[in-house]
């Protein structure tokens, strides 16, 4: 089986697994309970909790856990309107977020709120110059992706929201960076961002488990009211199991950000150099372009019909990104792709497990299909 899909999940690592177990038979006390049982478990989180703020270069009480990047993009949106959208009116986000990011910013445009969703320029990523253009005294919140998931399009973070708290403090700033998180350094010391939005599963931990970073003293309102867990951020008893889980899977990976990279970059170069003697088959590039995400169409082919072929080989990639299911990208569109090449794009996205002969297993099969399915006639 050769898994080519690592930007919808990754395969949880040994010592996720390992901790998930343990938490779940030895360790499953409630976190709040005031007995032993209960500090075993808050122990638990707390070194969780400390292993990824360290991989962010932030302070412990700035890491509140939640049950996924959905949650944390919801979050960041919606408590920055509780905090200061009764004076301030105006969200500056790109068109091509998640839709974790997209569909909480409409709700609020549909109860009065002015949305800027500005495309990325030529080169593939939001400008910092065009951000600040929409800049204005009503400005609530800017959200733009560190790393967009369907083409590995790099953002400048730290660029746009420096420019962003120079011509106006007050202004919150949030990145999602899902697909950026162990894979590019990410410093909150020097990016400006008040809010940062990761995810277990992207990151070898198991589903159901992400985390915001909330920069301290922002003094935020919480989005999910009730118990008053994570200290009344974010209410609801913590998946003791999953926190754990993440917090193993981020100290295994955080020491390894470099060669991992070296290694998707050899991946990357492999893939592009192999398909070049395919007629019509080309990989997307951008100026500033993360390794592990690539974005390759094969001209005349319908993705789904392709991934299919690829799955029945024990290949698995993707058509766009796991949550659009099928449906034609509009991420893709943004970012400028033709009508034929929306229709036959695959996602190939590595972990560091993936090898250079898989690589030439992909674009062999690439090639079996070319010769056996029917192109697209147009
Ligand atoms: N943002 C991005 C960029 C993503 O790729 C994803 C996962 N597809 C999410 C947010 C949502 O993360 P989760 O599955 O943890 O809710």
């Amino acid at each position: 089986m050769i898994y080519f899909d690592n930007s919808s999940t990754t395969k949880p690592c040994e010592r996720a697994v390992a901790a998930v177990n343990k938490a779940l038979c030895e360790m499953w006390g409630n976190p709040s309970s005031l007995h032993n049982m209960g500090l075993e478990a808050e122990r638990l989180i707390k070194d969780s909790r400390e292993t990824i703020a360290k991989a962010l270069n932030a302070d412990e009480k700035e890491i509140f856990f939640t049950s996924g990047a959905t949650e944390s993009n919801n979050t960041a949106v919606f408590s920055s309107a509780f905090t200061r959208g009764k004076r301030r009116k105006r969200i500056i986000t790109s068109q091509t977020e998640h839709p974790s990011v997209l569909a909480p910013i409409k709700r609020l445009e549909e109860q009065g709120f002015e949305v800027i969703r500005l495309l990325p320029d030529s080169s593939g990523a939001i400008s910092p110059k065009e951000v600040l253009k929409y800049i204005d005294k009503n400005t609530l919140l800017v959200s733009v992706m560190s790393v967009n998931n369907e083409t590995g399009a790099i953002n400048d973070i730290s660029g746009i929201f420096k420019a962003v708290k120079a011509a106006d403090k007050e202004i919150y700033t949030h990145t999602d960076a899902v697909q950026g998180f162990l894979k590019l350094p990410i410093n909150v010391k020097t990016l400006c961002a008040d809010m940062i939005s990761i995810s277990g599963h992207k990151v070898y931990s198991p589903k159901g488990v992400g985390a915001l970073y909330i920069k301290k003293g922002l003094n935020l309102k919480p989005f999910i009211v009730g118990g008053g867990q994570e200290k009344g951020f974010r209410s609801g008893t913590e998946s003791v199991p999953l926190i754990t889980a993440f917090g193993e899977a981020v100290s295994e990976y955080s020491k390894t950000l470099s060669e991992r990279y070296e290694k998707a970059e050899r991946l990357k170069q492999r893939l592009k150099k192999n398909v070049e003697a395919l007629d019509g088959v080309y990989l997307h590039e951008f100026n500033n372009h993360l390794p592990y995400v690539n974005s390759l169409t094969v001209s005349g082919y319908k993705s789904e019909t392709l991934l299919h072929f690829l799955e029945e080989r024990e290949i698995y990639v993707s058509s766009g990104s796991a949550c659009a299911k099928g449906k034609k990208s509009d991420t893709l569109k943004a970012f400028g792709y033709s009508e034929s090449e929306l229709d036959s794009t695959i996602r190939i996205s590595f972990c560091a497990d993936n090898t250079e002969d898989e690589v030439d297993r992909l674009v062999f099969e690439i090639q079996n299909a070319m010769k056996s399915l029917v192109r697209i006639r147009r």
